[in-house]
């Protein structure tokens, strides 16, 4: 396969020159883009560039609000609410992020409802930008129902991510982000397009049958990651990131999609807890690293997220490389 090679400053052109070109403001644009290569630099394609045709083509069928302007409302003490004005959420987050800060800070902890945007993408970075604050975060969402229930066949649950995220003094923060499927969506989506099997515990076809075909299991059904273990947080995750903060469950969300195709339309929930307010924060965060010591201390561990950081440290020198034909593709969206 034919690979384009940018750094991240023509990356994130490519994506702004797109989003503009197809309805979004400035400030949208510049926010989406952010986070698509924010993904891009570690090395987390499936919330980088592949996306972009799919936000060009929300804002350019008007369903997606690209020049919307996020409102924060705190609705109790330690409960605030942004509503993202129909936009792409990654400009609702960063509205958010400060009075979450703040908010947590004040209270020891805050609880964030996160409504009315598109495709809610990786939790990573929101959990991640509240560590370096010194606090911890808990972010789940929900989105498209691809994920069948335990001992079911037909897919009800999105695929329904959880990040947390863990300050530390000296180092970046611990955080791990993962699906509560056996396999996130987009990583089929990039094996079928690039002709690789998926492991047979991702998914199952439409009839139920297990599967190593993508396609097939694109056409049926995701799998919870452990069994019934998975499918009970992707149930979790559904009743957080929905109808608590007043959002759509994942078949509530493709209903609104009306069959468009477009990103899904829903909620996030994002926890935030200072450290501070349990104790002497740098005693409870020493107290972690023993955790940690003794994590790395045996062979074969690393902490999740290091990955992350350590792609981070090279395509920040060397850039990235994206396939040929979604380059192409962007550049003809562009015009
Ligand atoms: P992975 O299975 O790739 O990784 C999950 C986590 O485990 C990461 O934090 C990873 O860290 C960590 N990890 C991986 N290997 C190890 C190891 N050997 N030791 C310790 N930690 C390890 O993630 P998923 O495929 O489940 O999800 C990928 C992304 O897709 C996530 O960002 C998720 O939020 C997103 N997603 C979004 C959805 C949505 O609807 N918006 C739905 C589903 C997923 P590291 O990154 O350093 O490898």
């Amino acid at each position: 396969m034919n690979n384009v090679k940018l750094d991240l400053e023509q990356a994130h052109e490519l994506a702004v020159n797109c989003l503009r070109a197809n309805g979004c403001d400035a400030r949208n644009a510049a926010a989406a883009a952010d986070r698509m290569i924010e993904a891009e630099g570690d090395m987390c394609p499936s919330h980088g560039l592949f996306r972009l045709p799919w936000y060009a083509s929300g804002a350019r069928s008007g369903r997606v609000n690209g020049k919307a302007r996020p409102r924060v409302q705190q609705i109790a003490p330690a409960v605030l609410r942004v509503d993202g004005d129909g936009g792409f959420a990654p400009l609702g987050q960063q509205v958010a992020h400060d009075p979450l800060v703040a908010c947590a800070r004040e209270n020891g902890i805050a609880a964030l409802g996160l409504v009315n945007m598109f495709h809610i993408a990786a939790m990573w970075p929101e959990v991640e930008r509240l560590a370096n604050e010194g606090l911890c975060g808990i972010a789940v969402t929900a989105s498209y129902p691809y994920v069948a229930p335990a001992g079911g066949i037909r897919a009800l649950f999105g695929t329904n991510p959880m990040g947390f995220a863990w300050p530390r003094r000296d180092a970046p923060p611990l955080v791990f982000d993962q699906a509560s499927s056996a396999m996130a969506r987009g990583e089929i989506q990039i094996a079928a397009r690039d002709g690789h099997a998926v492991p047979e515990t991702a998914g199952i076809g439409p009839d139920g049958a297990a599967t190593t075909d993508p396609n097939v299991v694109l056409a049926g059904a995701q799998l919870g990651f452990g069994g019934y273990k998975g499918a009970s947080l992707a149930m979790m995750i559904e009743l957080l990131a929905g109808p608590l903060i007043g959002e759509f469950l994942s078949t509530e969300s493709q209903d609104d999609d009306g069959g468009r195709g477009g990103p899904p339309k829903g909620g996030e929930l994002i926890l935030a807890i200072d450290p501070a307010r349990f104790g002497d924060a740098d005693t409870i965060l020493a107290h972690g690293e023993v955790l940690f010591r003794n994590i790395l201390a045996q062979d074969g561990t690393r902490l999740p997220a290091a990955r992350r950081f350590t792609n981070r440290e090279l395509t920040a020198q060397n850039g990235i490389a994206i396939p040929q034909s979604l380059f192409d593709e962007i550049q003809k969206l562009t015009g």
